[in-house]
């Protein structure tokens, strides 16, 4: 199979995943052959669609009508002047509708999922970002959604929870297992097996067997050419070094994808080093997983002597994985890209560094990439341009940080406190 298509045009090593979906060594499906039939279908379709202009028109349409593209790109200026070294620029993906990078796939899948004539959408989610992105699309699109969520992240992100419900999605509370991310995903895939006619499960980043890492990637492309223009016009040139947090690692391959052949744009993808990569609490998969499989693909994954997926931390809930996209493994073994971390403690300065001085409250994913942009700024000094994508807007996470990391006064009411206390009780239950 060609890979190329019209939502990919334009980017670079568009010739990778092979046609059984590797990346050098790493993707492919490792999965039931039942499921196998199913993911046939799905790639089977994309190629169809990919080609088809009237898919990419659609998708256009909705990028500038209903998500707010292109997404500026934002000197920052007071940042740049702090640090006092090479000058830091932002590319808004958190002016998105929905507020996050999340919405440019969701779109794709959904509408792939409706020209096949699915009637309901399924999904995983952990924090329920992904979740609220696609109960969003099918909203948008008429069809149904069912969100299956570890009961304690349902309690846990109770607002997203709210989201999903106003936007018509069907959320499932599971309560299985250690009832968090992974078990969500194994409901999930049980309940995709039981109807694959009429449902689609629509991944929530670069993971997942074939063609679902290539299919994301596609999707999320659209991040780097707009970049690639932008950055141009601003600047004269293309940025020295782009940096992005990696947690499944799709707003990185989105914003990468249209650089991987400019040998002079230095790529930097940052992990989640949580309280420290020498302590156990940390999700940097790269950094210092080995290579195995889940959730039917090869790639770097953080597990124990026999090959499970181990419990990872971050205090970035969308960066908590044990596994990363496979196109990143390969970028890493050939040295394209470099893999980096930033700790919990340097994404919450880099969070309250950029409200402060720019006025911008960034996720605390993307607050990991501003941490490391810093650092960069400092190495590189001034002339050099660093681009940072800047997945999502923080507003989930304001609660979070003042209550944990609090610069500035703050008093929870009697209730909140409560709900916090029973909420702490799980998790440790949990541990
Ligand atoms: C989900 C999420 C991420 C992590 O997902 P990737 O697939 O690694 O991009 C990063 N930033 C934000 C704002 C998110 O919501």
């Amino acid at each position: 199979m060609d890979n190329r298509n019209l939502i990919n045009d334009g980017i670079d090593a568009k010739d990778l995943p092979d046609r059984n979906g590797y990346f050098g060594e790493y993707g492919g499906s490792f999965i039931p052959p039942e499921l196998q039939k199913v993911m046939d279908e799905v790639s089977e379709a994309y190629e169809r669609i990919s080609r088809d202009p009237s898919f990419l028109e659609e998708l256009k349409d909705l990028e500038q009508h209903y998500t707010g593209r292109p997404s500026p790109i934002y000197h920052a200026k007071h940042l740049t002047a702090a640090v006092g070294g090479a000058d830091i620029y932002l590319k808004r993906e958190d002016l998105n509708h929905t507020g996050a990078h999340k919405i440019n796939h969701c779109l794709g899948e959904v509408l792939l999922a409706k020209r096949m004539g699915k009637k309901k959408v399924i999904a995983e989610t952990g924090a329920g970002q992904h979740g609220v992105a696609l109960a969003t699309a099918a909203a948008l699109m008429g069809l149904e959604c069912d969100i299956y969520m570890g009961e304690i992240d349902v309690m846990k992100e109770a607002p997203n929870v709210s989201r999903m419900k106003i936007l018509g999605a069907k959320v499932i509370s599971v309560k299985s297992g250690t009832r968090t991310l992974k078990d969500a995903v194994d409901e999930a895939f049980k309940a995709y097996l039981a109807d694959p006619v009429n449902q689609i499960y629509c991944i929530g980043s670069v993971v997942g067997p074939h063609p679902f890492p290539m299919m994301v990637r596609d999707f999320q492309s659209v991040v780097g050419l707009e970049a690639r223009d932008q950055m141009q016009e601003m600047t004269g040139r293309l940025p020295d070094s782009i940096v992005a947090c990696v947690g499944g690692g799709s707003n990185a391959m989105g914003i990468f994808s249209a650089f991987l052949d400019d040998k002079t744009v230095s790529l930097y993808g940052v992990e989640p080093a949580g309280e420290g990569l020498d302590t156990p609490n940390h999700a940097a998969t790269i950094g210092k997983g080995k290579v195995g499989i889940l959730h039917g693909f090869k790639s770097y994954v953080i597990q124990d002597g026999n090959g499970e997926p181990m419990p990872v931390y971050s205090i970035a809930s969308g960066l908590d994985y044990p596994g990363v996209g496979p196109q990143h493994s390969y970028l890493h073994d050939i040295g394209r890209v470099k893999y980096t971390s930033a700790t919990d403690r340097e994404a919450v300065e880099a969070f309250y560094a950029l409200s402060r001085m720019e006025g911008i409250i960034p996720a605390l994913e993307s607050s990991h990439a501003v941490a490391y942009a810093v650092k960069l700024a400092e190495k590189l000094g001034k002339g050099k341009n660093i681009l940072v994508n800047l997945s999502g807007r923080g507003d989930k996470d304001i609660d979070f940080v003042l209550r944990n990391y609090p610069l500035v006064e703050y008093e929870p009411d009697e209730k909140e406190e409560n709900k916090y206390k029973e909420f702490l009780s799980h998790i440790q239950k949990r541990q």
